[in-house]
């Protein structure tokens, strides 16, 4: 029998330092963010991968499937969401404003850049727990959805092109509960030329 293999996934690398972000995140978050939490998503990936890797051989016969393919959903999910906001992100400026075809879609879609901002905004700030807001493509359409976990409330099929963590564990340190200021200061960093590029894919 032919041995299927999943090709396991690897911890990217940050696109810039990790005091890049200051200081809007901390080098401190940062660090703690990529290579505690990041990571933790892709080894959790990759062991239900090995488990379901050796249920498929005929050595898992134990496995509680419903929970491994739901670890497989939230891991990957998360592992998926992280390695967009890196690269959603850049050195701080204070007027950051999108232009070209993103402005132009933006203001196109949610009638101002500023009224995208207040949705977006207001998306991120009323998950419940932990989550994200995500602009996410589908076809000719941008659509603001707000994310549970990493792996709820969202849309099958379309393509986050800017997303925002908005776990404790992305603010806390540098804002104590206050996630409001954490997302207003959030545009500072958005690095719109990635953003931009994904919306050309
Ligand atoms: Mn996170």
């Amino acid at each position: 029998m032919t041995t299927i293999k999943h090709k396991r996934i690897e911890l990217p690398d940050l696109p810039y330092n990790y005091d890049a972000l200051e200081p809007v995140i901390s080098k401190e978050i940062m660090t703690l963010h990529h290579t505690r939490h990041h990571l933790s998503y892709v080894t959790g990936a990759n062991a239900a991968m090995d488990k379901l890797e050796k249920m498929r051989e005929g050595l898992g016969l134990e496995l509680d499937y419903k929970a491994t393919l739901r670890d497989l959903s939230f891991h990957l999910s998360g592992h998926k969401l992280h390695s967009i906001f890196w690269t959603n992100m850049k050195k701080p400026e204070k007027k950051n404003i999108p232009s070209g075809a993103i402005l132009e879609k933006l203001e196109e879609q949610f009638g101002s850049f500023e009224a995208f901002q207040a949705e977006f905004a207001a998306a991120a700030k009323s998950v419940e727990g932990s989550g994200w807001a995500i602009l996410a493509k589908d076809n000719e359409d941008l659509h603001v959805l707000e994310i549970q976990n990493h792996n709820l409330l969202g849309a099958v099929g379309v393509n986050p092109i800017l997303v925002l963590d908005v776990w404790e564990h992305a603010y806390y340190l540098d804002y104590q509960n206050d996630r409001g200021k954490y997302v207003d200061a959030f545009w500072q960093v958005v690095n719109w030329g990635d953003v931009t590029a994904r919306l050309a894919r």
